[in-house]
C-alpha cells in the first residue's frame, strides 16, 4: 500500500506546506514500514519545480498538467486525486491543512469512504487504526482522534513537521486524467490582496504593527524592516479599524490567520484574539516597551524597548549583513 500526497502550488511554486505534507508522508511510511510515497500535482507547474517533492521525500510525482485544473476547481481536483489514489493503490492520503486542502479533503473523504483528520500535528500511533493528534481551539489544545477506516486522510498543520531536505531526485510522470466536465462547472476565484510583493496568508515572515506604532505615518519604518526580511506586513485589529492600515492586513481571530516561520510583533499587546491568528507561527519575536505585555508569554524572543528606537537599529543591522 502506498501513501499519496496531494500537492498545492501557486505562482509556479509548490507551497511549503505541501512539501511539509510530503515529508510527513515519508515519515509515516518509515514508521509503518509502508510502501511508496507518491505525490500528485494538478494544473500548470514546471516539472523542475515538482522535483522538489522528491527532495522532501516523495519517490514519484504524478502530474496532470491540464491547465483547466486551476486551484479553484475543487470538484475537479477531488475527482482527479481520487482517480490517482485508486490507480496507485494507496490507503492513506496526506495533504496540507489549508482552505483548498480542507475543501478537497472533505470531498475525497466521501468519494473514498475515508476517515479524515484535519490540523494534524504529529505522526499517528498506529497500533489499532490511527490515533491522530490534532490541534484544536486555534492551537490552544490538542485532541486525539482515532480513525480505523481502511482509507485515511490526514491534513497536516503548517510548521508541525520538519521539512526533509535530503531526499532523492524523483521522476515526474505525466498523466492525462479523464475528468467529468461537470466537475469544472463551479470555480472559486482567489482575490488575494498584495501588500508589497508578498501575500500575507502565505508569507514565511510577517512584520506586524499594533497601536503602539502611534499612527499610519510611522508604518514606513515597519515596511523598511519587512523589506529587509522579505516579509509581508500585518497589523492588529484596532489599527485597521482606525484606518491606519487596510483591513486585509488585520491579523487575528477575526482577521487573517497566519502561520509563518517568523512573526515579528511590534507595539502589539498580545490580546487573546490577536494570538488566535498567529499562534501557529514557528517563531514569534515581540517588540514592546511594556515588559508586562501579554505577548511576551507567547514569544520565543522578546525585546523590551521603544519601537521607534529598536526598529531602525534592527533594520540597519539587517542591512549590514
Ligand atoms: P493595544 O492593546 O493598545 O496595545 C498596544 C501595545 O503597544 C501595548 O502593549 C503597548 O505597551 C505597546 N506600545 C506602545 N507604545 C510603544 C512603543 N513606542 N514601542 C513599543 N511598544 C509600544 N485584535 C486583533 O489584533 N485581531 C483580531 O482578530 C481581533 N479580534 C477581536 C474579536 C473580538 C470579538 C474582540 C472583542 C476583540 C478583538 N480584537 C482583535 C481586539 C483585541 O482584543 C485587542 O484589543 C487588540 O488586539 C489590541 O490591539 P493592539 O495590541 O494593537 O493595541
Amino acid at each position: 500500500m502506498s501513501i499519496l500526497v496531494y500537492i498545492e502550488h501557486a505562482e509556479g511554486a509548490i507551497k511549503k506546506t505541501s512539501l511539509e505534507a510530503v515529508s510527513y508522508g515519508k515519515a509515516l511510511s518509515d514508521k509503518i514500514g509502508g510502501g511508496d510515497v507518491i505525490a500528485v500535482a494538478l494544473g500548470a507547474i514546471d516539472s523542475g519545480e515538482l522535483k522538489k517533492a522528491g527532495i522532501a521525500g516523495a519517490s514519484k510525482i504524478i502530474h496532470d498538467a491540464n491547465d483547466k485544473l486551476t486551484a479553484g476547481v475543487i470538484q475537479a481536483h477531488a475527482d482527479a486525486v481520487a482517480q490517482v489514489y485508486n490507480q496507485v493503490g494507496a490507503n492513506t492520503l496526506v495533504l496540507a491543512k489549508s482552505s483548498l486542502g480542507d475543501a478537497v479533503a472533505a470531498r475525497l473523504a466521501i468519494k473514498l469512504n475515508a476517515g479524515l483528520v484535519s490540523n494534524v500535528v504529529d505522526l499517528p500511533e498506529t497500533s489499532d487504526g490511527y490515533k491522530v493528534k490534532r490541534s484544536i481551539y486555534t492551537g490552544k489544545a490538542f485532541a486525539e482522534t482515532v480513525i480505523n477506516t481502511d482509507h485515511k486522510i490526514l491534513a497536516v498543520k503548517k510548521n508541525a513537521v520538519d521539512l526533509l531536505t535530503d531526499g532523492a531526485e524523483a521522476d515526474v510522470e505525466s498523466v492525462s486524467l479523464s475528468i467529468d466536465e461537470a466537475n469544472f462547472a463551479t470555480s472559486i476565484t482567489s482575490t488575494d490582496k498584495a501588500t508589497g510583493e508578498i501575500l500575507l496568508p502565505e508569507a514565511d515572515i510577517v512584520v506586524s504593527g499594533g497601536r503602539g506604532m502611534k499612527g499610519p505615518e510611522n508604518w514606513g519604518m515597519l515596511e523598511d524592516l519587512a523589506k529587509e526580511l522579505g516579509a509581508a506586513t500585518g497589523c492588529s485589529k484596532p489599527v485597521s479599524d482606525i484606518g491606519w492600515r487596510p483591513h486585509h492586513e488585520h491579523v487575528g481571530q477575526t482577521g487573517v490567520k497566519v502561520a509563518p516561520t517568523l512573526y515579528v510583533a511590534v507595539g502589539i499587546s498580545g490580546a487573546i484574539q490577536h494570538l488566535a491568528g498567529v499562534n501557529s507561527s514557528k517563531y514569534i519575536v515581540v517588540i514592546n516597551k511594556d515588559p508586562e505585555a501579554p505577548f511576551f508569554k507567547a514569544a520565543d524572543y522578546g525585546i523590551v524597548g521603544d519601537a521607534f528606537e529598536v526598529i531602525p537599529k534592527l533594520t540597519e543591522a539587517l542591512k549590514a549583513i
